[in-house]
């Protein structure tokens, strides 16, 4: 059933009683924050928000790097009746500007070290009433100044059906960003319903290392973890060095992670030099993870398969996950089952009224109590993939097996029409991955000479690495003949968004 709560209440409803557990443990320097601290900064920045004059329905950007304050900062916002919009900290002061005049932000939270880009993008932007900082930097409040606030906490009525709580921008990787509704029931009700994902509580320790702005790691490593008592080991961005030390000395129990993390889990030798023997499982979401990568992973690191979630900002944002004590029967390649009181089907790419059956392949649609409210002020984009009837047509493709298991191939976007065929980049891109020379790898569709649209491969050799001839004999060697990848170029690195997609865009851009 759907969970009626403001986001606050429903993730930090029980704070209090887990007393002086640790909450958010700061990855680098050790600075803990209990669970009661938690509980009583959250009230008390409320308080200082409300008297500063943060409304009810009032727009609240949040501009931080996952530091062990984000928290405190998020759910006080949303204690005083705000909206949050988390946005990107490595944005520039215009890509800011744009999502602040775009969600009518009044408030902006920021950390000192990006004090310049906030203040630029504000001035460009309009409308801001107030920039805080998390940390401290003179001329501007910060959540310091805000703790000692004496008023009593605000009480604002919210209704969780209609009020939205959150407003994330989607990544982005298809076209401009969106600004996503997500009310507190739908937020509320999908934490409910990802329960076994997040099947963490006390003793469990979660390494908070994908940016809590994106709805993944807001979600995965923030909500869920604190909603059963977990701690949060947080970093503010990954590099694999400093992110094995954090789980060693921290005795992190669980990753939540995206591929590119799981390649390097897979590939780097530095992993062999640390001692994660505290891990107990690794989930990826967010993008395509195949399935010898995962298994790979998990065998380096003696753990059970790497399991997988999917879903998107739009969906609050999971709808399918491998549940932790199903790790080891899970079919590879999966990315779960449907979570509880959610519907799903599967049509055909040709004839989209079509509905298909087990084993068929087709466009995933989604109707369930976490599907979005809509875009911020675009009928026209929300109209496009939210149906009279309530089904959300993802713009992905997939397949179930007789089980119910989901195996996403691809964007239907993304497809690369081949002389009538259907490649899936994805599946290209893992099996160049199995090659030793080849680091990491893109496949975006690409015209050739005749204006036919060709796979043509993005790659980062490691070492010497194979020429551009070897690396399409080593594919055509191992797929059907409309599959071959037809150009290579080689890059310095695939551009990636936060979340660990590939930004084919850019990619075809360059070609
Ligand atoms: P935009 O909508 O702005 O183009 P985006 O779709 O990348 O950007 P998100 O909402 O962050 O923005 O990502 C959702 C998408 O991520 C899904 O539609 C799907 O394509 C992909 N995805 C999520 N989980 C998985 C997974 N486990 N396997 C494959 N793809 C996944
Ligand atoms: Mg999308």
């Amino acid at each position: 059933p759907p969970v009626e709560l403001p986001i606050h209440e429903a993730v930090l409803g029980r704070a209090a009683a887990h007393g002086d557990r640790p909450a958010l443990i700061d990855g680098t320097d050790g600075t803990t924050l209990s669970y009661a601290q938690l509980d009583r900064f959250h009230r008390r920045v409320a308080a200082g928000f409300a008297a500063l004059g943060v409304r009810k329905g009032d727009v609240l950007a949040l501009h931080s790097p996952n530091t062990i304050a984000f928290p405190t900062a998020f759910y006080a916002a949303t204690r005083a009746g705000a909206t949050v919009t988390t946005a990107h900290p490595l944005a520039t002061a215009e890509e800011f500007a744009t999502q602040l005049r775009d969600a009518s932000a009044r408030w902006i939270v920021t950390v000192s070290p990006l004090l310049d880009t906030a203040r630029r993008a504000a001035e460009l932007a309009g409308g801001v009433r107030e920039i805080l900082v998390c940390d401290q930097a003179p001329g501007h409040l910060s959540l310091i100044d805000l703790l000692a606030c004496r008023d009593p906490e605000p009480d604002v009525a919210i209704d969780p059906v209609n009020d939205v709580a959150v407003l994330p921008y989607s990544s982005g990787t298809t076209g401009l960003p969106k600004g996503v509704m997500l009310t507190h029931r739908q937020i509320a009700t999908n934490l409910a319903q990802l329960e076994p994902l997040a099947a963490t509580g006390p003793g469990e320790r979660i390494l908070a290392v994908l940016p809590f702005f994106h709805i993944y790691g807001l979600t995965a490593l923030m909500n869920a973890p604190l909603r059963s008592g977990a701690a949060v080991v947080v970093l503010p961005r990954f590099e694999l060095e400093g992110f094995l030390a954090a789980v060693e000395e921290h005795r992190v129990t669980g990753l939540y992670v995206a591929p590119p993390i799981v390649l390097a889990l897979a590939k780097h030798p530095a992993v062999a030099a640390h001692d994660l023997s505290s891990l107990r499982y690794v989930l990826s979401a967010a993008a395509p993870l195949d399935a010898d990568l995962a298994a790979a992973c998990a065998r380096r690191l003696g753990l059970p398969p790497v399991g997988q979630a999917y879903g998107m900002t739009e969906l609050s944002p999971g709808t399918h996950v491998v549940p932790l004590d199903a790790m080891d029967q899970a079919p590879p390649g999966t990315v779960g089952r449907l979570v509880p009181g959610t519907e799903m089907r599967l049509v055909s790419l040709d004839a989209p009224a079509r509905d298909l059956g087990a084993g068929e392949t087709g466009e995933i649609l989604i109707r369930g109590p976490q599907v979005m409210k809509g875009y911020l002020g675009r009928p026209d984009a929300t109209a496009d993939i939210l149906d009279a009837d309530g089904w959300l047509h993802t713009g992905d493709v997939g397949r179930v097996d007789d089980e119910g298991w989901l195996f996403v191939v691809d964007r239907v976007k993304e497809l690369i029409k081949y002389k009538g065929f259907q490649v899936a980049p994805a599946e290209l891109e893992a099996l160049l991955l199995t090659h030793p020379g080849i680091a990491d790898a893109a496949v975006v569709g690409a015209p050739d000479e005749h204006g036919n649209e060709i796979p043509h491969a993005h790659v980062v050799r490691s070492g010497t690495g194979p020429t551009a001839q070897e690396v399409m004999e080593y594919v055509a060697a191992r797929v059907a003949p409309h599959k071959r990848v037809r150009a290579v170029t080689f890059v310095d690195a695939v551009p990636r968004a936060a979340s660990g997609k590939i930004l084919r865009r850019a990619l075809r851009e360059r070609t």
